[in-house]
C-alpha cells in the first residue's frame, strides 16, 4: 500500500521549491512500486544491490534508479549498466571503480559524494577532511566516466530539529563552498539531503532533491536487512 495523498502534498511542495522526490523503495514490493509509478512518480532509490537487480527487471525501464546504500566496489559492475545516479560515493577507491567500470561500457556515471553531517558514529560518508583529500585526488587523477554532480548527506536520527537544521545547514555550507571549484566533469548541482522525518527542515536549508522512503511507502519491518 501507498500513500497517494502524501505523495501529492509532498510533490506539491517539491514543486514549489524546485526539488525533486527520490521514492526510497528499500524492502517494498514491486506492486508499491509499481503503484507510485502509476501515480507519475519515475525517481526510486535503493540501498542494496541484488535487491534493486530483481526490481529494475521487473519494472518499467524508463524508472530513473538512484542509489542510495553503502556500495562495495565488487558490486559496482553490476549496477552501471543501468544506474541514473550513485548518491553514495564515500571514497576515491570506489570512485576509481566506478569509473573502471563505466569506462567498460563507455557510459558515464554520475555520482553524489556522501558527506557525513550526523552526530552519530554509524552513519557512513566522508567527514570534512576525507571529502577534501577525495576532492584533491579527483583534481590530481581526473576520472574520464564519472561526473561529479552534486553531495548527499543524511541528519542525526533525533527529534532534536534544532541539531537537525544545524547539520543541513552545515552541508548546504560545504557544498557552497564546493560548488565554485573548477574540476573536470565535476559540476555540483545536487544537493541530496531529508527523509520522512525531516525533509521540510531540508528544504528549508537548501535541499533540492529529497529522499522519502516510510512516508509514501509506510513503515519498514526493521527486523530484516
Ligand atoms: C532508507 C533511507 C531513506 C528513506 O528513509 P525514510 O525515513 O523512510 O524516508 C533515505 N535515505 C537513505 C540514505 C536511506 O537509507
Amino acid at each position: 500500500m501507498i500513500n497517494a495523498e502524501d505523495y501529492y502534498n509532498i510533490h506539491k511542495i517539491t514543486q514549489e521549491h524546485k526539488a525533486t522526490i527520490v521514492a526510497v523503495s528499500k524492502t517494498k514490493p514491486i506492486e508499491d512500486i509499481q503503484a507510485l509509478y502509476n501515480l507519475g512518480q519515475r525517481d526510486f532509490g535503493e540501498n542494496y544491490v541484488q535487491e534493486l537487480l530483481t526490481k529494475q527487471q521487473q519494472l518499467p525501464k524508463d524508472i530513473r534508479w538512484h542509489f542510495i546504500g553503502h556500495l562495495q566496489s565488487n558490486k559496482v559492475k553490476q549496477l552501471v549498466r543501468f544506474i541514473h545516479l550513485i548518491q553514495s560515493v564515500d571514497s576515491f577507491k570506489l570512485l576509481q571503480e566506478i569509473n573502471k567500470q563505466a569506462q567498460k561500457i563507455n557510459k558515464p556515471i554520475k555520482c553524489l559524494l556522501q558527506v557525513y553531517i550526523a552526530k552519530e558514529e554509524t552513519k557512513f560518508g566522508m567527514n570534512e577532511n576525507e571529502l577534501a583529500e577525495l576532492i584533491q585526488s579527483i583534481q590530481q587523477n581526473p576520472l574520464s566516466h564519472v561526473h561529479i554532480i552534486g553531495f548527499m548527506g543524511m541528519a542525526s536520527f533525533t527529534t532534536d530539529k534544532n541539531q537537525v537544521r544545524k547539520e543541513f545547514q552545515q552541508l548546504k555550507k560545504i557544498f557552497d563552498q564546493y560548488k565554485s571549484y573548477q574540476i573536470k566533469n565535476y559540476n555540483l548541482q545536487i544537493l541530496s539531503m531529508g527523509m520522512s522525518s525531516d525533509y521540510t527542515i531540508a528544504i528549508e536549508k537548501g535541499s533540492n532533491s529529497i529522499r522519502i522512503g516510510s512516508l509514501l511507502f509506510g513503515e519498514r519491518n526493521t527486523s530484516k536487512s
